[in-house]
């Protein structure tokens, strides 16, 4: 089955060309055809063959070196060496190849949880399936901030354009309808069409399904498939950039250092060349941006595990270093599960009860509630089904709960549509028109203020006061109304004044427990929660209030806003913790008035105007469930749950894992500056090498893959959540960090010549010495880790001694690789090491625990100094 021009031929000739109706295709059709035509996906770029990648880890400062040293290393002869130099470059591309793999899968993980998902009619009915399960001949319900599934030709469309950048550069949205156009026209002009992979900026539209998968235009040109995102962060990629640099100034330094040892010092080229090299891969931190991005990846992984999926990745630093949290109400605080509990018209006040979305319940006193039952069934777009498991919604869960109500009152309710506005945030009400018994009927639902001043004949004050009462409750009320017409289509422009009242609805939608508990903990952890919504005053104010935000009562509303200039706004904004009938634009504006404050800014958003507010946000946060596409692609983070609670979750992450960066850094720097100065001093001091360079080379392989990344791993630090926030441009190579190499560079120096010294001084040979000298600085970076592990608080705790499973793991693994090679007797012959004496082992271990006891009381001095400041 195949249709070409449907561009240029009238909608319902293309709707038999295909073989559908206006009721869509049956599911059995659609499964018949999805084996055909095959999924409505777009063939993947193939990524990097795994040759490729292995290849790939080749390019890299430390393995010219090293491959450079070999080849010297093999003129002289010196085979082990050679060996020894290979089996690391091997070894270092085998660890690189395998963590970028992980790494890799993780982010594609991701990106599978982010599948679109499609509204489609299939025998009648509305219903959500996978994007990938479209098929030709489907039909698709289409709404504003809906991305274009599948090439589409449009049947029906109310006010709608599309942005089709992506096809045509076009950044100006395009107006599109069901008129044909001329065959010859551009892809641009084709109105009639919708381009699969653009995005719906106005309107509504029911589209048919003409062309899936690698078939449709965007598929044809193999567009969208460049954007593989890097796995980095500005922190990441700064350090990165300063890996790069610092490898290449000790490469300079080694080399200078080689011609003046060799022409200067006289000393023996081979011996001096293989401490050289020792120096350089001691001192290059190769394994730095690797641990980095497995760290990110593993951060990625533990948000994503708590329903916060990460669209750009630099949003993790972002989404730990927030100040303040501006968040919708609907769906996010609460749970979104509506219930119509009170109803209002002019001849009295009833209650309502029931439970979830079934249609059954009492509402008391009795009276006849037809006429805004019937207003409340019939200008709505959302559908009943009843499953297993209870009633379910389809579509708006707010228009669920209309339709349960109305179910309460009668089941008859149904009339054929002729004409809708659809519900728009900034207009605030939506209009159907039906063919009733007697007539086209127009029926508006919305909120009181826009709906009570569109109706002739009441009491607006009063009207208006006891919207205000019902929302003062927590309801979230909607007013309604309806008029009879002679035409077959709406004028937006002839409604005001004209609509007869029926009545007030009040719904509740009850808080999240989780997120009352989110709240209290981003409030613990110095971050401001406001809320930004577009319900009523009221309303807002007493869900703030439940939900324990700082200031519920001070309401500032869209009106008010509009009132205040940007200097004004920036001032009142911390002051004020809700923010009622608010638009799109108000949520730009408050973004940016925040940012004003020096404040780093989370902001969610669900709708397509809220694009530029996200967009804007230092972390802009999309509803996975709610959300629209427009949204979730301008945001850098999406909820798979709606739920704030998540967001506080991935706060905890996101502070974890620029932690676990720091800790990275902190333990890898100190550890290469520690292992180069050990060499540089005894050459300059023209000594013998208290550890040998083939020793040096063993000993960071090792450590690197183990102890090296066991930091990644680490979980979230007690206290982490009653922090305040760090600053966004606070370095990390901080007049700190550089202190604590400095430092710990000097202990491990002193340490190592101590050890070394002293084994001399017993008149042990020089291998013994040098192995000693050697166990000694991996016992050193062994308590480094559990220093590093603890960089806010103590580390003499109970909990931080036991440390986690990874930590001991890594450890007992170093331990039984030292002993290894200290004691079994090929391995001696390739390290030339030498069996160290039982009592000698308990001194280097005891050297460790000098060392531990050395800086944990320096960071003590530290943190007390700052305490006090
Ligand atoms: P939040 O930003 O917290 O999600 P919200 O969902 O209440 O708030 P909007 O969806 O912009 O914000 O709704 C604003 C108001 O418009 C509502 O308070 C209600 O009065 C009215 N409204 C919402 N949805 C509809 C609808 N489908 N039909 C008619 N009126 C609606």
């Amino acid at each position: 089955m195949q249709i070409t021009n449907a561009h240029a031929r009238p909608a319902h000739s293309c709707l038999t060309d295909l073989d559908s109706h206006d009721t869509g295709l049956t599911d059995a059709e659609a499964a018949a055809r999805l084996e055909r035509h095959g999924p409505n996906r777009l063939p993947q770029t193939r990524a990097r063959g795994p040759l490729l990648r292995f290849a790939a880890q080749f390019h890299n400062v430390l393995i010219y070196v090293l491959l450079a040293a070999t080849a010297v290393t093999a003129a002289l002869q010196h085979w082990v060496d050679t060996g020894v130099i290979l089996a690391v470059v091997l070894a270092n591309a085998i660890i690189g190849f395998i963590q970028e793999g992980k790494a890799e899968a993780a982010m594609a993980a991701i990106r599978t949880m982010l599948a679109p998902r499609a509204a489609v009619l299939r025998d009648g009915q509305r219903k959500t399936v996978e994007g990938a399960a479209l098929v030709p001949g489907d039909i698709v319900l289409l709404e504003a901030g809906d991305k274009v599934p599948a090439d589409l030709r449009v049947l029906h469309a109310r006010g709608l354009a599309a942005q089709e950048a992506i096809l045509t550069g076009e950044s100006v949205p395009v107006e599109k309808g069901s008129t044909p156009v001329a065959q010859d026209a551009p892809l641009g002009d084709r109105r009639s069409m919708l381009w699969s992979g653009t995005l719906v900026t106005q309107g509504t539209a029911r589209g048919l399904v003409v062309a899936t998968g690698p078939d449709t235009e965007i598929g044809r040109i193999g567009g969208l498939l460049a954007g593989v995102e890097q796995l980095t962060t500005p922190l990441v990629a700064q350090m990165d950039h300063f890996a790069r640099w610092l490898s290449l100034l000790i490469v300079l330094a080694a080399g200078l250092l080689l011609l003046w040892g060799s022409v200067v010092g006289g000393q023996p080229f081979a011996e001096l060349f293989m401490s050289v090299v020792a120096i350089a891969v001691a001192a290059i931190p190769e394994g730095l941006p690797a641990v980095m991005t497995i760290t990110l990846a593993i951060g990625v992984q533990a948000m994503a595990r708590r329903n916060a999926i990460v669209r750009r990745l630099p949003a993790i630093e972002a989404i730990g270093s927030v100040s303040v949290i501006c968040t919708d109400k609907t769906g996010t605080l609460t749970r979104n599960e509506m219930l119509v509990a009170a109803v209002e018209t002019p001849h009295g006040s009833f209650s309502v009860t029931g439970e979830g979305y079934s249609p059954q319940g009492s509402i008391t006193p009795t009276g006849d509630l037809t006429r805004i039952a019937a207003a409340a069934a019939l200008c709505n777009d959302a559908a009943l089904l009843e499953k297993a498991g209870g009633w379910t919604v389809e579509g708006d869960p707010m228009e669920g709960a209309l339709l349960a109500f109305a179910g309460k009152v009668s089941q008859n309710l149904g009339a054929p549509r002729l004409d809708a506005i659809p519900f728009d945030s900034r207009h605030r009400f939506m209009a159907t028109l039906t063919q009733g018994a007697g007539g086209p009927v127009t029926h508006v639902k919305g909120a009181p203020e826009r709906v009570l001043g569109m109706c002739a004949g009441l009491d607006q004050t009063d009207w208006q006061q006891r919207a205000d009462r019902m929302a003062r409750r927590g309801l979230r009320v909607l007013a309604l109304a309806e008029r009879a017409e002679a035409g077959a289509q709406i004028d937006a422009r002839t409604l005001d004044g004209s609509l007869t009242f029926l009545g007030l609805v009040g719904l509740i939608d009850p808080p999240r427990p989780e997120a009352i508990a989110a709240v209290a903990e981003c409030r613990a952890a110095g971050i401001a929660v406001k809320m930004i919504t577009g319900d009523h005053a009221g309303t807002a104010a007493a869900i703030a209030a439940q939900i324990g935000l700082a200031r519920p009562d001070r309401v500032l509303t869209g009106a008010d806003l509009d009132k205040l200039d940007d200097a004004q706004l920036a001032r009142e904004v911390a002051n004020v913790d809700v923010f009622a009938r608010t638009s799109p634009e108000d949520k730009l504006r408050l973004v940016t008035a925040l940012q004003a404050n020096g404040l780093s800014v989370a902001m969610t958003g669900d709708g397509v105007n809220d694009a530029p507010a996200l967009k804007r946000a230092d972390a802009g946060i999309a509803m996975g469930l709610k959300g629209s596409e427009a949204a979730k692609e301008a945001a850098d983070l999406v909820l798979a749950d709606d739920n704030f609670a998540s967001i506080a979750a991935a706060v905890r992450e996101g502070r974890t894992v620029y932690d676990n960066l720091r800790k990275v850094i902190s333990w890898t720097l100190p550890t290469n500056a520690g292992e180069a100065l050990v060499i540089v001093v005894a050459l300059m001091a023209g000594m013998a090498l208290p550890v040998t360079a083939v020793q040096i080379l063993w000993v960071n392989l090792i450590t690197a893959i183990t102890l090296g990344l066991a930091l990644a791993f680490e979980p979230t630090e007690a206290g982490t959540m009653t922090r305040p926030p760090r600053r966004r441009d606070a370095p990390v190579l901080s007049g700190a960090l550089v202190w604590y190499v400095l430092f710990v560079g000097f202990l491990f120096v002193v340490a190592i010549f101590g050890m070394f010294s002293y084994a001399l001084s017993r008149g042990y040979p020089l291998a013994l010495a040098q192995t000693m000298a050697m166990n000694t600085l991996v016992v050193l970076e062994i308590f480094n880790l559990f220093f590093v592990r603890n960089m806010h608080g103590t580390s003499l705790t109970w909990q931080a001694l036991r440390g986690t499973r990874v930590v001991w793991g890594v450890v007992i693994a170093v331990t039984a690789a030292q002993c290894a090679v200290t004691y079994v007797p090929v391995l001696q012959g390739v390290l030339g090491t030498q069996a160290v004496p039982f009592t000698d082992g308990l001194l280097i271990v005891g050297v460790g625990v000098a060392f531990f006891a050395i800086v944990e009381i320096e960071k003590q001095i530290r943190l007390g100094l700052r305490a006090r400041r």
